[in-house]
C-alpha cells in the first residue's frame, strides 16, 4: 500500500477522523474473544456520509483496501483487519428521525442497538432486535451481518426490520433510500443487497428500520422438557394454545447452565432437579394482563399431554430478568469452561430435532472428551451448536483434536436442509465452507461484487475472498 496515498488520505480529512496512534489502533484489531488478531496501518472515524464518500472514492483510485467496523462484536473474524485501512462507523451514531405515525425510526450506522431500542421505548415504540451483544453491536454491523437474536420467531431477522438504507459504494457514490416506504415497486430491491453482505459491497452508513407497538403484557417462563424433540412438539403446542402470542422459544441444556451457575456469580438453576433440557418462553400480547392468563392455560394444556414435567412462570419483571440473564449467559459461562467448536447453523423447525439426536450422537461418540452444549433460538430452527471438552480448561490443541467433527456436522445439516450459517456470518471462519457447499451461490455473489465493486477495495478478504481452486 502507498504511504503517499495514506499520508494524502490523512491531509485531505478533518484530523478528528484519523487516528494512527498505536494505543487507540489496538482497541480495534482484535475481537472481544481474542481468538482473531491483526493490524492496520491508519484507523478512519468520519463524521458523515459526506466524508465516508470521500474516503472511499480515494481508497479505490489508490487502490487501498478498507475493512469497515462497527462494534466489533461479530464471532466469524469479519471485523478484525489484516492490514486494511479501517473505517470505524462509531462517530456516526446520532438517531436522525423518529416518524411514529410511519412507524419508524431512522438513524445513523455507528448508533449502538440498546440506544436504538431506548429511543424507539422513549417514543412509545418497539424496535424488537435483541441479542446478547446490543450494549455495543452497531446498527451497520447489525445489518451487515443479517442479525438475528431472539425474537426472530416473531418479528423477523434485521432484513426483515430494514425499510430502506443509505450507503456508500466504493467509488464514492451515495445510494440513499431513506424514505420508510412499505410499499416500493421500483425494481431491484437494492438495499437487501448490502443487508448480510458483510461490507463486502459498500459502506451502511444509514438505516430506515421498522417499528412496532410496544406489547401490553408480557410472560415468561421456564419449563423442563425431557429432550429436544419434547422441546419441538411443546413449540407447536404453545404457538397453537396462545394463537400465535410465542416472542422467544430458547433451548438450554442442563450442560450450559451448570457452566452459567459456576462461573457467572449469583446466577442459580430455575428448576429443581436440574433438569436436561430446559426452554425459556417469551409470550407477548397487545392486552393488558392477558400473556401471562395465556401463558399459565397453555402450559398447563402442555402439562396434559405429557409435553413438559414442570414449569415456572416469572412473578415478577425481576425474576423474568434472571431467566433471560440466565439464557444470555450461556456463551460467557461457556468461554470460562474453556474453548468449545462453535456451529451456529439452522434446519427447518420439523427437521431440529432429528438433526439433533443424530448430530449430538455423532459428535461424542467420535471424541469420548466431546461434550455437546446446544442452546438457543429452537423456535426458529436456529441451534448453537457447540462441541466442549467435558473437563475445563480446554485448548486448541483440543479444538484441532476435534475439527473433523465439523465437517460431520454440517454433512449432516445439508442432509437436513439446513444453514452452516443461521445468523452470524461467514467472514473468513466458514468461506472454505460456503465455497464447497454453495458454488453456484458463491459464483454469483462474487460476480455482483465484481460489478459493484471491481477494484475489490471493500473487504476484499472476508466472506467471498477465497478463490475457488
Ligand atoms: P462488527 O463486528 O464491527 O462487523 C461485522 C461485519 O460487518 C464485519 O465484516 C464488518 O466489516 C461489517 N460492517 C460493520 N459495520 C459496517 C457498515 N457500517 N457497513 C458495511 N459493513 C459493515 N448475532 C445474532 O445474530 N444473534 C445473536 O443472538 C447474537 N448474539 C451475540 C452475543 C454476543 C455476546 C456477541 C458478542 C455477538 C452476538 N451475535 C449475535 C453476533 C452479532 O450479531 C454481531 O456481533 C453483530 O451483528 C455485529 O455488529 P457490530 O456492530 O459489532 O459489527
Ligand atoms: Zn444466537
Amino acid at each position: 500500500m502507498s504511504t503517499t496515498a495514506l499520508s494524502d488520505l490523512k491531509s485531505s480529512l478533518d484530523p478528528k477522523a484519523w487516528s494512527d496512534d498505536p494505543a487507540e489502533l489496538s482497541g480495534h484489531v482484535s475481537d472481544w474473544r481474542g481468538r482473531y488478531r491483526g493490524d492496520t496501518p491508519l484507523l478512519l472515524k468520519p463524521g458523515s456520509t459526506q466524508e465516508v464518500s470521500r474516503i472511499l472514492a480515494a481508497c479505490n483510485a489508490a487502490g487501498i483496501a478498507v475493512l469497515p467496523q462497527g462494534g466489533n462484536t461479530g464471532l466469524v473474524g469479519g471485523s478484525t483487519p489484516q492490514g486494511e485501512v479501517l473505517i470505524s462507523l462509531k462517530r456516526m451514531n446520532a438517531i436522525r428521525v423518529i416518524d411514529s405515525e410511519n412507524d419508524s425510526l431512522t438513524c445513523e450506522a455507528g448508533a449502538i442497538l440498546e440506544t436504538v431500542q431506548g429511543a424507539a421505548a422513549e417514543a412509545g415504540k418497539l424496535f424488537p432486535l435483541s441479542l446478547g451483544a446490543q450494549g455495543s453491536a452497531m446498527i451497520g454491523g447489525l445489518i451487515s451481518t443479517n442479525a438475528g437474536g431472539v425474537h426472530v420467531l416473531r418479528y423477523g431477522m434485521m432484513r426483515e426490520l430494514v425499510l430502506g438504507l443509505e450507503a456508500v459504494l466504493p467509488d464514492g457514490r451515495v445510494l440513499s433510500d431513506l424514505s420508510g416506504l412499505r410499499k416500493d415497486n421500483t425494481g431491484y430491491d437494492l438495499k437487501q443487497l448490502f443487508i448480510g453482505a458483510e461490507g463486502t459491497l459498500g459502506v451502511v452508513t444509514a438505516a430506515t428500520l421498522k417499528l412496532f407497538a410496544r406489547p401490553a403484557s408480557t410472560a415468561v417462563a421456564v419449563a423442563a422438557v425431557d429432550s429436544p424433540r419434547k422441546a419441538v412438539e411443546l413449540l407447536g403446542h404453545m404457538k397453537d394454545a396462545t394463537g400465535g402470542a410465542v416472542a422467544a422459544f430458547e433451548l438450554m441444556p442442563k450442560r450450559g447452565l451448570d457452566m452459567v451457575v459456576e462461573h457467572v456469580p449469583g446466577a442459580r438453576h430455575p428448576l429443581a432437579g436440574d433438569p436436561e433440557w430446559t426452554v425459556l418462553i417469551e409470550l407477548t400480547s397487545a392486552e393488558k394482563d392477558r400473556a401471562a392468563t395465556l401463558m399459565e392455560a397453555a402450559l398447563e394444556g402442555a402439562f396434559e399431554r405429557d409435553l413438559l414435567s414442570d414449569a415456572v412462570i416469572a412473578q415478577s419483571e425481576a425474576q423474568a430478568h434472571e431467566f433471560w440473564m440466565l439464557r444470555e449467559s450461556i456463551p460467557e459461562g461457556e468461554k470460562a469452561h474453556g474453548k468449545a467448536a462453535k456451529h451456529d447453523v439452522s434446519v427447518p423447525v420439523s427437521r431440529m430435532a432429528a438433526f439433533m439426536e443424530e448430530a449430538i450422537e455423532l459428535a461424542e461418540s467420535a471424541d469420548p472428551d466431546a461434550m455437546v452444549v446446544a442452546f438457543g433460538h429452537v423456535g426458529d430452527g436456529n441451534v448453537h451448536f457447540n462441541v466442549s471438552r467435558r473437563a475445563p480448561g480446554a485448548d486448541d490443541a483440543f479444538i484441532s483434536r476435534i475439527a473433523p467433527i465439523t465437517a460431520q456436522i454440517y454433512d449432516l445439516v445439508d442432509k437436513h436442509h439446513g444453514s452452516i450459517s443461521a445468523e452470524h456470518g461467514i467472514g473468513t471462519l466458514k468461506q472454505a465452507e460456503l465455497l464447497a457447499r454453495k458454488p453456484v451461490e458463491a459464483e454469483v455473489m462474487r460476480a455482483i461484487k465484481a460489478a459493484l465493486d471491481p477494484n475489490n477495495i471493500m473487504n476484499p478478504r472476508i466472506l467471498l475472498g477465497v478463490k475457488p481452486s
